[in-house]
């Protein structure tokens, strides 16, 4: 079965791919980034800085590391097990919070950002140029809106998402699709509860903290709607009860305990290449948007290698044979069909054997080879950063109660200048790096290579 590699999704309407977004492929790129490190080096050894290529000074200057989803910094340090910010230490103070026999604040501060539906409370600030963020509640806050729609809480209610130990807070994420009542009053606060997807569109990709955001609520929906798809054992058919402040899950039959952990559906995406002709191979699924083409994708069977998954399914779905898999790099996508709350794309560069196409129309609409020049312009023609600016505008009209019903996508269209014939994935999505790294190699990578290679070179000649 093939997933959707990553569309449909709002054509991204942009005319210039700018120095930022072409700097930050090379950063996606483990080869490119090595290259660009042993450049560094090199250069700031020989006090060269006046001789920095204008490609390298933009390249430093985005703060786009890794990918959309990527990147959580809630996780990356896992407290020791005795830590007041690990997960059981957090669970007992939140016992004790809830139950009266503590009062906030509390040490560490405990922060809690709801969802409903599969979507996280947002809100937006700033006039000229809104940008989202979470929003996230205190505990307390949280108890009282809860308590006013109802809903009983119980330390079971929340998923322990993470710490930032620095910042003195534990994060948490809770499941409100049952409170009804409390969307009008957060909505009253400027809040609202906004599609994953859309806030995705609207991140500002060279914004570390927006990503940051985005990466912590593409978490936590991940692990809450795994717990609204395992609520019974699939080996007895018990309940299973929240372990681990949410971490796992377990059977509640005595019999049983069956452990069970969040699910995570590994897909393989690949650029196929043909080397000789330069050229590369982009395909479409009827329910993307017109003029959208992306890279093929498939989900890794049961006993099978990345490799061979990649092969296997560029073969049936196109009949092209792929020898040589390149791994170009890996990014969470939790914004997919929500009986996969989070999918991994394993991304790659596949060079083809052989070039005739032959399109497995069940799985596919189309799928064409490509000049680089063709996709070049695919990528030059697309405004995604005007995609960004107006899903960040809207966002805050949904947040201050304007616009209701408006549908989003209406704002995507591509409506003045130059209409692209096609367009690839935005930033925000591991295909468009695929696609993008592919098309910038000879000027990009290789371009900074030579450099490298002419620099050192006529030092040596010193
Ligand atoms: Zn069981």
């Amino acid at each position: 079965m093939a997933p959707n590699p990553q569309g449909p999704e709002p054509p991204p309407n942009s005319t210039v791919i700018d120095g930022k977004i072409r700097a930050m492929l090379f950063l996606l790129s483990p080869s490119s980034a090595s290259a660009l490190i042993s450049l560094s080096k090199y250069l700031s050894r020989q006090t060269l800085k006046n001789s920095l290529p204008r490609l390298l000074l933009s390249t430093m200057s985005i703060n786009m590391t890794t990918h959309a989803f990527a990147g959580n910094h809630t996780r990356s340090k896992t407290p020791k097990a005795n830590s007041p910010f690990s997960h059981n230490s957090a669970l007992q103070t939140l016992k004790s919070l809830l139950s009266g026999q503590a009062h906030e604040p509390p040490a560490p501060d405990f922060k809690v950002l709801p969802f409903r539906k599969g979507r996280p409370l947002a809100g937006s600030s700033g006039d000229s140029r809104p940008n989202w963020h979470l929003g996230w509640l205190n505990l307390g806050d949280c108890k009282s809106v809860l308590e006013n729609s109802e809903v009983n809480l119980s330390e079971e209610s929340f998923v322990y998402l993470g710490s930032k130990s620095e910042e003195d807070v534990v994060y948490w994420g809770i499941d409100v699709s049952e409170a009804n009542s409390l969307v009008n009053e957060l909505g009253s606060r400027g809040l609202c509860f906004v599609e994953l997807r859309t806030l995705m569109v609207a991140t500002d990709w060279a914004d570390d903290r927006a990503m940051g955001e985005l990466a912590v609520a593409g978490h936590a929906r991940a692990l809450l709607e795994w717990h609204n798809l395992s609520r019974f054992c699939g080996h007895c058919g018990a309940k299973t009860i929240p372990k681990e402040a949410g971490r796992r899950k377990q059977c509640s039959n005595e019999l049983c305990k069956k452990r069970i952990y969040p699910r995570l559906d590994p897909v393989v995406i690949m650029l196929v290449i043909d080397r000789e002709n330069d050229r590369a191979l982009l395909s479409r699924q009827s329910r993307f948007v017109p003029r959208m083409w992306s890279c093929l994708a498939g989900f890794i069977e049961p006993g099978e290698s990345l490799e061979e998954a990649v092969r296997r399914e560029t073969w049936e779905e196109t009949g092209i044979e792929v020898g040589e898999v390149i791994y170009h790099s890996s990014q969470p996508w939790p914004v997919g069909p929500s009986s996969m709350p989070c999918q991994l794309m394993v991304g790659f560069f596949a060079y083809a054997k052989s070039l005739e196409v032959n399109v497995d129309k069940e799985e596919l609409e189309d799928a064409e080879w490509h000049s680089r020049e063709d996709v070049k312009k695919a990528l030059t023609l697309a405004e995604y950063k005007k995609a960004q600016v107006t899903a960040a505008a809207k966002v805050d009209q949904m947040c201050k109660g304007v616009g209701k019903g408006h549908n989003l996508a209406t704002d995507f269209n591509v409506e003045s200048g130059e209409l692209a014939s096609m367009f690839v994935p935005g930033p925000f999505a591991i295909a468009h790096h695929l696609i993008s790294a592919w098309v910038n190699q000879d000027d990009g990578l290789n371009g900074i290579a030579a450099q490298v290679k002419q620099l050192s070179s006529s030092l040596s000649n010193l």
